[in-house]
Order: structure tokens, then sequence, then C-alpha cells
């Protein structure tokens, strides 16, 4: 008969999501034609989408530090070290070719070849942050100098006003740190009339990275205390729990949020004629991402684990949809668990170890949209560029989507190390600028989809130490002497 019915039951969630998205843009799309609404409005009018925004983020610390703590803590450190090298290596490998593919598209396409520089406008700031300072600004991240203050360290990102008239005094006093994260209304409304000038690292309002290298040592330290041990295992475990409930709550209210964040956006954005400048470009990139999600990872997932990679990816499809709406890995990271447990049935103790890091430094759509932007820079610059340069942004394409945090736009910022390290001037990152928002959501899609496919290719690779545990555990529960 008909599993219609049951289809819908059992999806019911991913088909609010997808409704909702529809919704938002014919809401969008009808009140940027007919609403008349000023500045205000259009600030109150995407506000359930950031109290959507607010409540992902809100799970992100339970949730990374009893996932990690707990995954790491339950398989014994030999073990660990094992499943810990294969998603490295997993990450690794998917990292460079989507590099490469990005190199290849760009260099074929020649995005920025029949336009110059002069062309398109640059808009908005320019951020200084030299190659070795982000290499070290990376290493600092994980090793925070104070765990408390790493839970809610504030955005690092340095700004300077640039004022609208001419004559700008680049070292005057208007320098500021901008705590985004607890900005009231009036101070988000100033950020968005102003424009101003990054002088400094992007920072989430978590150091992520500076918390998984703890809960990685701490984890496999309390594993192994043995029964002293078990009280903390125990109480991590608890914690992981009641933060995925609170998850489940949270998703009832996505939908909600999502139409109001997407209509939000499409009546903000202000220029369109962009898009059409930009066009080669946009597809570009977009292209070499649709390249990567539907043919290469589902291949390598295909090659390795030997079952239905598209079944796989839509298990993931409420994630995926999450990650293109709100343009962040970590935030997305409560609904990426859910689906990779709930919907594709991955092992638990893969997912708490592989999805985490896998948010903070698995960023194959990044990546490539890091290597793509950067030769995209050097065509509008006319600069023929060499081999070695080549490799030389393939390399630091990688390193700069490592070191991308997992939130919105993370990525043009970490750019600028790509760009310096070719010689290219730093500022040319606000020729993308205008339209960065959009292919952020797609890229930050691909990122994700990169990181669930792992959990699916760690576990296979791992099925014999997860069964020998099994079977050492269940003789414990049998006969504990
Ligand atoms: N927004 C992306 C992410 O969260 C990072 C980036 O800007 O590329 O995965």
């Amino acid at each position: 008969g008909c599993s219609c019915p049951d289809f819908m039951r059992k999806n019911w969630l991913l088909l609010s999501t997808v409704a909702a998205v529809l919704l938002g843009i014919g809401v969008g799309v009808l009140v940027r034609e007919y609403g008349k609404l000023s500045n205000l409005d259009k600030f109150y009018f995407s506000f359930p989408g950031e109290v959507l925004m607010r409540m992902l983020k809100l799970v992100i610390l339970p949730l990374i530090i009893s996932s990690m703590i707990t995954g790491v803590a339950a398989l014994d450190s030999s073990v660990s070290g094992k499943i810990g090298l294969r998603a490295v290596v997993y990450y690794f490998c998917t990292t460079v070719i989507a590099v490469i593919l990005g190199i290849v598209l760009v260099v074929t396409i020649k995005p920025g070849v029949p336009q110059s520089a002069d062309e398109i406008d640059r808009v908005g700031s320019t951020p200084e942050v030299s190659t070795v300072d982000a290499m070290l600004d990376l290493i600092r991240n994980m090793f925070p100098e104070n765990l408390v203050q790493a839970c809610f360290q504030q955005y690092k990102t340095k700004r300077e006003k640039v004022e609208a008239t001419t004559g700008v005094d680049k070292n005057s006093s208007t320098a500021t740190e901008e705590p985004v994260t607890t900005a009231t209304t009036a101070e988000v409304l100033e950020n968005k009339t102003q424009e101003y000038k990054i002088v400094g690292m992007y920072s989430d309002g978590i150091n992520v990275l500076g918390l998984i290298v703890f809960c990685l040592v701490f984890g496999m330290v309390i594993g192994n205390m043995g029964e002293k041990g078990q009280v903390l295992v125990d109480f991590f475990n608890a914690l992981n729990e009641a933060t995925m409930k609170i998850v489940q709550i949270i998703m009832w209210y996505m939908p909600i949020g999502i139409v109001f964040l997407i209509a939000g956006k499409i009546i903000e954005v202000e220029d369109w004629e962009i898009f059409r400048k930009l066009g080669l470009y946009m597809a570009t990139v977009l292209t070499g991402l649709a390249i990567h999600s539907t043919i290469i990872l589902p291949l390598i997932y295909l090659v390795i684990v030997r079952k239905n990679p598209f079944r796989f990816a839509m298990g993931m499809a409420q994630a995926l949809l999450t990650a293109l709406m709100i343009s962040s890995s970590s935030a997305t990271l409560p609904v990426t668990f859910r689906c990779a447990e709930e919907k594709n049935f991955i092992d638990k103790r893969i997912t708490r170890f592989v999805l985490p890091v896998g948010a903070t430094i698995n960023m194959d759509g990044t990546a490539l949209y890091e290597a793509v932007a950067a030769v995209f820079i050097a065509q509008l610059n006319d600069l023929e560029l060499d081999v070695g340069q080549i490799v030389t942004i393939s390399v630091t394409a990688t390193a700069a989507s490592i070191g991308a945090a997992g939130v919105p736009q993370a990525g043009l910022v970490t750019m600028v190390i790509v760009l310096s390290a070719v010689g290219l001037p730093a500022e040319d990152v606000t020729l993308i600028i205008a339209v960065d928002w959009l292919l952020d959501r797609f890229r930050t899609m691909v990122n994700v989809l990169g990181d669930a496919f792992g959990t699916g290719i760690v576990e296979k690779l791992s099925k014999k130490e997860l069964e020998q545990m099994d079977v050492s555990s269940d003789v414990n529960i049998v006969n504990p002497f």
C-alpha cells in the first residue's frame, strides 16, 4: 500500500523545515516587493530567526563538552587513537581533494580573466592578518589560558569604524572590541549601518578548538581511571542525554525561526546587481561544491562503506538544510548529531568523537571556496600564477579551512592567509564580500555533509575495534568477576 502517511510521520520535521524555507522565500519576496519596511522594521522582522540562532548556539557548549568527553572515555586509548587517526586522515584527504577540484575549475573556467578588479566595487572592510599571526592564533586557541574563559570568549574580532567621509585616520582611537554575541538592539543596528574595518582574527563566542583539545585529554584520562573515574563518565553521559533532549525541544521551534531567517535575509539584501557582475565566480564555486558533494564524497563513501550514499545524505537532510539556513557548522552541530545517530544509526562512540572535531577542522566547502576565490582574485589582478604559487594557494587554503571557525563567514577572514601567501593584496577580499553570505551557506552545507560522511566511513573502518569492545563490555556485564 501507500507508505506516504508513514513517510510523513517519520519525517515531519524535515518536511516542515522544507515548508518553512519555501514559505520564508515567498514571504521575503512579497514583503520586499510590497511592504515598505524601514531599517528598524527589517531588524524586528528577522527577530524570530535571531532567537533560533541563539537557541542553537546555546546548546553548543554542553553538547561539545559532554559528547567529546564521553566519546573518548568510552574507547580505550589505543582504540581512540586509531579512530582519531582514521578521522584525521579522512578530513585531510577530502579537504585536499576539494582544494584540487576548486583549482582545476577556476583555472579552466577563468571567471576573473575577462574582468579587472576595477570593474567590481570594493565593499566594506579590509582585514589585515598576516599568515604567521593567523597560524599562531590557531595554536593559541588550542591551548586556552583559562578554561572557563574559553567557554564564553567573545568575538575577538577587532574592528575599526570606517568613517564615511574621506581622510580616515587608521590609527584613530575608534578601535573597539565588538562583543557581537551580547549585542543589544542598538548595537546591532549600529553595526548594520556602519562599516567596520576588521583588524584582528575572528573567533566564535566559544573557543571550540581549545575546548576540544582539553576534552580529548580529559576524556582519555577519566576513561583510564577505572572505578574512580566512573562517576565523572556517568555525569557527562547524563549531561549528554539531557542536552540532546533539549535539542529535541529546539527542533520544534526550528521551522518558525527558519521562515523569518530566510525572509529577513531576502528583504535585507540591497545590491542584487553585484550577483550579475560576480556571476561566473559564483558559478565556479557552486559547481565545485556540487561536484564535491554529489560525486566525490558519495563515491568515497560508496567505495569504503558499500552502501547507498544518497540514502545516507537524505538521512542528513535536516542538518544540511539547517546549515544552508544558518551558515554555521558549529550551530548546526546539534542537528547533525541527531541526524547521524537517529536517522543514519551511526554508532554514538563514533559520532561523539568525529562530529565535534569535524565541525571545527574539517571544512571541504570552505577549502574549495578559498582556493577558487584566491585564484579568482589573482585573475582579476592580471597575475599569472606559476606552479609554485598554485601549490602555495593549495596548502594555505587547506590551512585556512582548518583554521576557520564554524561560524558565518569565517572563511572569508581566513582567506587573507591565502592571499598574502602569494602576495595578493589582502584588501581584495572586499571584492567578493558582497556575495559571500550566499556562498557561505552552500559551503557550510558541504562542510556538514563532509563531517557526516566521515562518521559513516570511520565507523565502517573501525567495525572490528567497536565489535571487540562490545564483546568485552558484554562480558563485564554478564560476569563482573
Ligand atoms: N561558515 C562556514 C562554516 O561554519 C565557515 C566558512 O566561513 O567557510 O562551516
